[in-house]
């Protein structure tokens, strides 16, 4: 009754000094909170554990947000939050994703058919805030993928002006240890433009029996990335069965019997260096016509022994008649695949989406169509209204790990609630007591933020690094900063690279 009256006399000050907007709407935090069937926790471990062999429905510690969540159009209109200081603080459990967003989207790019100035065009229209030849940049933190070596003797082009095969971007000269783009993808790596291994290069031969990769290649290439410091933690599978270095879905049906990659006992064996080098997260060639899903990721166990996570992408709308794949991973199916349906989706039940797409994958000459630029415009419009956190597949990954598996302890005292993040229990690499940059976006539902304290075992977070929210239609919450994104210009040319 008290906390209802508080709300009115705020709205009626607010009325009253003349601020507009649905001062009543998101009412105090205190009620709020007491509102929603959230569990308060006392002195407990919570663990966000769950099943591995199935996708993540949250957890004892989640709380699901409702209605208005992440409409920060609604949360900038609302009054600073009301917080009964007297109170003691009460921690309720995590929110999903980083206030305000409702979902979380990546954009998977493969690196087929990627040149230079293809590359340049995307990158500076997706990540970039500048005029571009694609209109203004998006300012969105995007992510690539690249080849180490080019061994593809397909037919056909790979650029306008009848650009061959030859000029696909590499880090190596075709597959010798002569560099190629290696500094320029060095750069990239280093930025933030590229986070993926689209397997070690483009082996795709028009003789599928045939294969220029070697274990050798590998070797030289985990060499070349470890020299200048450049770690990625993301492997996508590429291309026909001559790129016999694949590896993810071996075993899994006949098909894949020509993935080569973690079986040891093949001269295409390169797990063994690929894995300790720091491939955390493989996507195994295959089709998926789920956009949304609550986890991405799932153990994946290698015919070597060895287990990585695997990741689901979204490949295709569907199947045809004839039980295949109805692919749109190209710019051609961009608009089909960031459908305002599929947009919205996600956002309805706080799913992760990760798009396959091969965004440099085609000889259009404007590099995307159309349709394309207003898909990616209506998909920046959905991350600027607070509603979907897009972000490069790495982080995205990292991220679904840590939020599935953290566990964390809270505790009270003098007033203050602390929340004592103990470790990430990841079953696949096992535990470990991750450092603030590992945990950023975790996101605590509170009564009060403002006598909430996050801190990784007994060691507080940075308070720069900490964000304080006003309720979301659930509660309050306090969380670890996510990612402020990049939008620095880093296209460069080389000479000699197309
Ligand atoms: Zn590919």
């Amino acid at each position: 009754m008290k906390a209802k009256m508080a709300t009115m006399s705020a709205a009626i000050w607010l009325a009253a000094v003349g601020v507009t907007g649905c001062g009543a709407a998101g009412g105090p935090e205190a009620k709020g909170a007491a509102d929603v069937a959230v569990r308060a926790l006392t002195n407990e471990t919570q663990t966000s554990s769950i099943a591995t062999s199935t996708p993540a429905e949250g957890s004892n510690a989640t709380v699901t947000p409702g209605g208005q969540a992440g409409n920060p159009a609604a949360a900038e209109s609302q009054p600073y939050p009301v917080v009964n200081t007297h109170v003691p603080p009460k921690v309720y459990g995590m929110r999903k994703f980083p206030y305000p967003y409702d979902a979380m989207l990546a954009i998977s790019s493969d690196a087929d058919s990627e040149t230079l100035r293809k590359f340049n065009l995307v990158h500076e229209f997706i990540n970039t805030t500048q005029m571009t030849p694609l209109g203004k940049g998006l300012g969105l933190d995007f992510a690539d993928s690249f080849f180490m070596y080019n061994g593809d003797n397909l037919p056909g082009y790979v650029d306008i002006h009848h650009e061959p095969m030859s000029d696909e971007l590499s880090w190596f000269k075709g597959v010798s240890n002569q560099p190629y783009a290696a500094a320029v993808l060095n750069h990239y790596i280093h930025v933030g433009w590229i986070d993926t291994m689209h397997t070690f290069g483009d082996f795709s031969e028009r003789n599928q029996n045939e294969t220029l990769f070697s274990r050798k290649l590998a070797i030289q290439a985990i060499d070349a990335l470890k020299a200048d410091g450049d770690y990625l933690t993301v492997w996508t599978d590429h291309g026909n069965k001559s790129n016999v270095d694949n590896f993810g879905d071996y075993g899994r049906t006949p098909f894949y019997d020509y993935q080569q990659g973690a079986n040891p006992w093949s001269k295409y064996y390169h797990t063994d260096i690929t894995i300790p080098y720091g491939i955390r997260f493989v996507w195994p060639d295959g089709a998926s016509d789920q956009f949304g899903m609550s986890s991405m990721i799932y153990p994946l166990r290698l015919p070597d022994g060895r287990e990585v996570w695997g990741f689901w992408r979204y490949t295709s709308e569907g199947f045809n008649a004839k039980g295949d794949p109805e692919w749109n991973w190209t710019p051609f199916g961009l608009d089909e695949q960031l459908s305002p349906a599929h947009l919205k989706e996600i956002e309805v039940h706080h799913d992760y989406a990760i798009v396959a797409q091969h965004l440099c994958g085609t000889t259009y000459p404007g590099v995307l169509p159309q349709p394309a630029v207003q898909a990616l415009r209506r998909l920046a419009q959905q991350y600027y209204e607070g509603k979907i956190l897009v972000t490069r597949t790495s982080r995205l990954l990292n991220y679904n790990v840590v939020q599935q598996y953290v566990s964390y302890r809270v505790t009270y005292e003098k007033g203050k609630a602390y929340i004592h993040i103990l470790a990430i229990l990841d079953p696949v690499f096992g535990a470990y007591v991750p450092t603030v940059d590992d945990v950023r976006g975790l996101t605590f539902y509170t009564s009060n933020p403002a006598e909430t304290v996050i801190e990784i075992r007994n060691t507080a977070i940075p308070a720069d690094l900490i964000q304080e929210n006003r309720s979301d239609g659930v509660a309050p919450s306090i969380g670890i900063k996510w990612w402020a994104v990049d939008t620095t210009n880093y296209a460069e040319t080389a000479p000699g690279v197309y």
